[in-house]
């Protein structure tokens, strides 16, 4: 998520809360596209977590496909599944949050794949980690938003975050495909998330920011997908950050999911172009 106007996401969420103009409130249930993971890096204290997300989702299917937790928890999880009605993670992960992105907020560890980054980033939105969130922007991001030069606008971006994290919610966190740049310092991770002013935010007058509502006077929900870039940072401890975004319209991101499928099942017809991936 970055920081625009408007409401944050991308664990990329850079800063922000944009979502009001993307998909407005449309909840859309996207079909997962499976990607190749772009990251090795060894995963150490977090598994089950900010992991590789196949073990996520493993544990995740485990937990809400049935109590009996047998198979699927192949050292993911199992064991620190949430008492039932205790809060999970904001990341998804279906772990507390405890033992999951708390310890990236505090510092302890450091999110080990891009994944894990990206979702550390969200649950940062979530609960208003600005400290943390401004240490995983690569500096970069400061030229690509801002104009300025690597790591130049570091006041604005703050002031930003402050916006984002205390005038929006976020929630629906869902990683829709994770792929390799173009070396191994690089990767893209797309996403979608949703936003929504919180209405102790908006001031009748005398203020720019207004929240979007629906007829009945709801603050609307929307729904953001964020394909965002991540950089692993020498100067970072070979950290993931957050780099730049782009964010794609809902009716796209289906139409390359569709064809992403088909050229994964073999099918012709996804011919327009493209070297297949695998
Ligand atoms: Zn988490």
């Amino acid at each position: 998520m970055h920081c625009s106007s408007r409401g944050a996401a991308g664990a990329s969420l850079a800063t922000g809360a944009q979502g009001q103009r993307g998909l407005r409130g449309v909840l859309v249930t996207v079909p997962v596209v499976s990607a190749p993971a772009a990251t090795t890096l060894p995963a150490p204290t977090h598994e089950g977590c900010c992991v590789p997300r196949q073990g996520v989702r493993a544990a995740a299917k485990a937990k809400s496909g049935g109590s009996g937790g047998g198979a699927a928890a192949k050292g993911f999880g199992a064991a620190k599944a949430p008492a039932p009605g205790k809060d999970t993670c904001a990341c998804g992960s279906k772990i507390v949050y405890r033992e999951c992105c708390e310890p990236y907020h505090a510092g302890a560890a450091v999110p080990p794949d891009v994944e894990a980054a990206l979702r550390a980033r969200f649950c940062g939105f979530v609960k208003g980690r600005v400290p943390y969130l401004l240490s995983t922007f690569h500096p970069h991001y400061h030229a690509f938003k801002y104009g300025t030069e690597a790591g130049g606008a570091a006041k604005q971006l703050e002031r930003d975050l402050e916006t984002a994290v205390s005038r929006f919610k976020y929630s629906g966190f869902k990683v829709l495909e994770t792929a390799p740049g173009s070396h191994s310092d690089e990767a893209f991770i797309t996403f979608r998330y949703n936003s929504v002013a919180k209405t102790r935010a908006v001031r009748p007058t005398g203020d720019s920011f207004v929240a979007e509502t629906n007829f009945d006077g709801t603050a609307k929900v929307s729904t953001t997908i964020e394909r965002s870039r991540f950089l692993r940072d020498p100067a970072s401890g070979g950290q993931w950050l957050f780099a730049d975004y782009t964010l794609i319209d809902y009716p796209t991101w289906m139409e390359e999911a569709k064809q992403a499928e088909l050229r994964a099942r073999g099918e012709a017809g996804a011919g327009a172009g493209a070297g297949g991936s695998a």
